[in-house]
């Protein structure tokens, strides 16, 4: 009888215990949970959404300044930091797949490619890459045949698939794809889309925190100004077309509305070393188009520069598809700089 009076008792303690310390937990979460949470995968729409939060709203960013989004890996700390996410805006389309793994499973995640029209992959690199693994596997003749005016679309596709097909395995890799076909993932580096997307991120607010819409639609129409101004500093910045040639395939959104052509990338694939058949084909371009300046980008090594500056006479700018810099603190002095860094350039 004894025993089990000892026995109920030890149940007991061990209920109230589990419920003392639940309630613990509980209430701890209830302190934290005051504040809204969202995080952002890149610094631009980091920057977007402190500006329709405000202060009242912790806005994290998922990728450190300095890291690209082609080759992040995130630390165990970093996912820690992220438990009481309530929201995140993510770019999608295979450029921060590894927010996925990042975010606790009742977060919402919401894509800012909300009402925006996204690009294709222009077939030009991939051509590039795939000559250059088809070259290296059946020699000159076949690669001579895949010039790019005379293929079919159809032939184009299936070429594509294949070395798709082939790259993947090789690398073992999900987050270099997109690089290869499909949608450009980089569409903020547009102000155009910008305004667009700080729409989302303020709806997206509004619905998860009625209570303070006015706050929220206050930000929004006083940022969408902001960006109202830059769109037009964009689209009048330069009065004639020119050519580049960009370090990774990220500016084609800034290239089509600020009025520049984008002719060739020095990277094929964002963070991989090009290899030197891919470098001879841009040396090709370099000359033909008679371009003396290339760009760098802080997130990636500029090992694929070294054989064409080892070359050739070139100016090295900077360009930035990220920012977080002290430079670039905002997402308005990120199009600036950008802008600016190739204005120097084409001049
Ligand atoms: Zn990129």
């Amino acid at each position: 009888m004894k025993k089990y009076i000892i026995t109920i008792a030890s149940a007991l303690l061990v209920i109230f215990g589990g419920l003392i310390a639940a309630n613990q937990i509980s209430s701890d979460e209830t302190n934290t949970d005051e504040k809204l949470v969202i995080a952002t995968s890149i610094f631009p729409v980091y920057d977007m959404a402190k500006n329709i939060a405000g202060d009242d709203v912790e806005v994290i960013l998922m990728l450190p300044s300095g890291s690209s989004p082609h080759t992040f890996e995130a630390t165990p700390k970093q996912i820690e930091e992220l438990s009481d996410v309530d929201l995140a805006f993510l770019i999608g389309h295979d450029l921060d797949i590894w927010s996925e793994d990042m975010l606790p499973s009742d977060a919402k995640e919401i894509l800012m490619d909300r009402d925006l029209t996204l690009m294709e992959f222009e077939d030009h690199d991939e051509e590039e890459h795939k000559e250059d693994e088809h070259g290296d596997e059946h020699g000159e003749d076949e690669h001579d045949e895949e010039s790019h005016d005379e293929n079919g679309d159809e032939d184009h596709e299936q070429e594509g698939e294949e070395m798709h097909d082939e790259h993947s395995d090789e690398e073992g890799s999900d987050e270099h794809d997109h690089h290869h076909e499909g949608e450009d993932p980089h569409y903020w580096l547009s102000p155009a889309n910008a305004k667009v997307m700080i729409k989302t991120i303020r709806d997206e607010l509004i619905e998860i925190d009625s209570n303070n819409s006015e706050v929220y639609e206050g930000n929004y129409r006083s940022y969408l100004t902001e960006l109202e101004e830059l769109n037009q500093y964009t689209e009048d910045k330069f009065a004639e077309p020119f050519e580049v040639v960009t370090f990774h395939n990220a500016f084609n959104y800034l290239a089509t509305q600020a009025g520049f052509e984008i002719v060739a990338t020095i990277e094929p694939v964002a963070g991989q070393e090009a290899s030197a058949k891919y470098i001879e084909s841009v040396t090709e371009i370099l000359e033909d188009h008679d371009i003396n300046e290339l760009f760098k980008e802080p997130q990636l090594s500029e090992n694929s520069l070294t054989p064409l500056t080892e070359q050739f006479q070139l100016e090295i700018y900077t360009i930035d598809p990220l920012g977080g810099t002290d430079q670039t603190s905002t997402y308005i002095d990120l199009i600036m700089y950008n802008l600016e860094q190739i204005s120097k350039a084409s001049n």
